[in-house]
């Protein structure tokens, strides 16, 4: 199946030839041992666009669709998924684009286009998967808000240029959240530790303090106290980049594994003639086009403008399960090989587990998936 136009495969192209020449050389040393956000290659990718990609030609974005940033995102994946995710986020930009005012995306559109990242603030200590039991605050002073409270687990905590974030803004059981959008220098805003993960080095995952944060009435996105309706209309988005990503990651990792089995030998022959390793591969590969079709498919409804809600939940509830398979088993067939930092395939198990917990857990995105099949 074609999901691309010729153009949009040349651009794919260029991504492939971008990874493979400035991105592996570092993904080892500086991501992997180092655990460090290299902001140079972030600073590249903006340079070729990527960033940007899905975003209004009149605000300085090339105007793609979500298909084209799709195949994008999975290229990338296939190299460093740290930087899939990282490298080509445009959801905070995206959600303006699409809810914020006029005003709004004559201010923010143009900043956030121009090398200006935006973390999405709405994990707390003690509210994850319940977005809607978040306790940090937000109370009108005059023609200003002012913001207090504590998120943790924030992609991009320490290199964001700008922070979306959710608040209570009333004390009401559903609804009486709102998401505001400011500069991450904002006075009052204090970045906490930046956590050592399982997988997906090379990111930096931390905590966020906001100490009366003052910011303008129009930094406030969407509705008051209907900002969950933005985050998880946001969030929607974000999980089709993620379930690319797990895409581009198993194919990488299962390319690995049958390199390894077609060149090595046991029993006076390549591994890759015994049948119960061929079943791998042929059972690994139909899963990976499947995640893969439903990953595109989930692509092309947002391109036509309709809810995506069930059907990314349901591709990266796929798309990560697949990844969480084809990645132990490619460690496995590639025997003690695989489970060696220098070799590679391990370091995608493990962002692949990682995949199944960021925008929403797999159990979540079945409630979600649950929720529109049984209405
Ligand atoms: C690397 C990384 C990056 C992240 N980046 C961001 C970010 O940029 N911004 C942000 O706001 N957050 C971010 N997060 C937070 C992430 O969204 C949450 O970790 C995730 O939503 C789960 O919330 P939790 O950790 O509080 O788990 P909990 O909500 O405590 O869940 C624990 C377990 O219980 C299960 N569970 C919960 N409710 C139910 C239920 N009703 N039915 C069945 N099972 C249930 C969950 O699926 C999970 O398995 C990030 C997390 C990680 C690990």
């Amino acid at each position: 199946m074609r999901y691309l136009n010729d153009d949009q495969e040349l651009m794919v192209d260029s991504v492939r030839e971008f990874c493979e020449q400035e991105v592996a050389p570092v993904v080892m040393k500086v991501m992997e041992e180092d655990e460090v956000f290299p902001l140079d290659l972030i600073d590249r990718m903006w340079d070729l666009g990527l960033p940007t990609l899905n975003l209004p030609e009149e605000y300085g974005g090339l105007g793609e669709s979500k298909t084209c940033q799709v195949a994008v995102v999975e290229e990338v994946a296939k190299v460093s998924p740290s930087l899939a995710l990282a490298g080509t986020n445009t959801a905070v930009a995206s959600l303006v684009a699409r809810i914020g005012t006029k005003e709004q995306k004559d201010k923010y559109l143009p900043i956030l286009l121009d090398r200006n990242p935006a973390a999405m603030a709405f994990t707390e200590p003690c509210a994850g998967s319940d977005a809607g039991g978040i306790q940090s605050t937000g109370v009108k002073d005059g023609d200003e808000w002012v913001l207090n409270g504590q998120k943790t687990f924030i992609t991009a905590a320490s290199s964001c240029k700008y922070i979306l974030v959710d608040v209570r803004t009333h004390c009401t059981e559903k609804g009486g959240i709102s998401a505001f959008l400011m500069p991450a220098d904002t006075p009052g805003i204090k970045v906490g530790s930046i956590f050592k993960k399982l997988g997906m080095h090379g990111s930096d995952t931390g905590e966020l303090f906001f100490e009366d944060v003052r910011v303008p009435e129009d930094a406030m996105i969407g509705k008051p106290d209907k900002g969950l309706h933005a985050t998880l209309a946001l969030l929607d988005e974000a999980r089709i980049s993620v379930a690319a990503t797990a895409v581009g990651t198993s194919e990488a990792a299962l390319d690995m594994a049958i390199d390894y089995i077609k060149n090595r030998e046991a029993f006076y022959q390549p591994l890759s003639s015994f049948q119960g390793l061929q079943w791998y591969v042929g059972e690994l590969k139909a899963k990976i086009e499947a995640a893969r079709a439903l990953v595109y498919q989930a692509a092309a409804e947002f391109d036509a403008g309709e809810n995506i809600n069930a059907t990314a939940a349901r591709a990266k509830l796929i798309a990560t399960d697949v990844c969480c398979e084809v990645t132990r088993k490619a460690v496995q067939m590639c025997g003690g090989l695989g489970t060696m930092e220098d070799y590679g395939v391990e370091r995608f198990y493990r962002d692949a587990k990682m995949f199944e917990i960021i925008e929403g857990t797999s159990e979540v995105l079945k409630i979600v998936s649950a929720r529109e099949a049984l209405r």
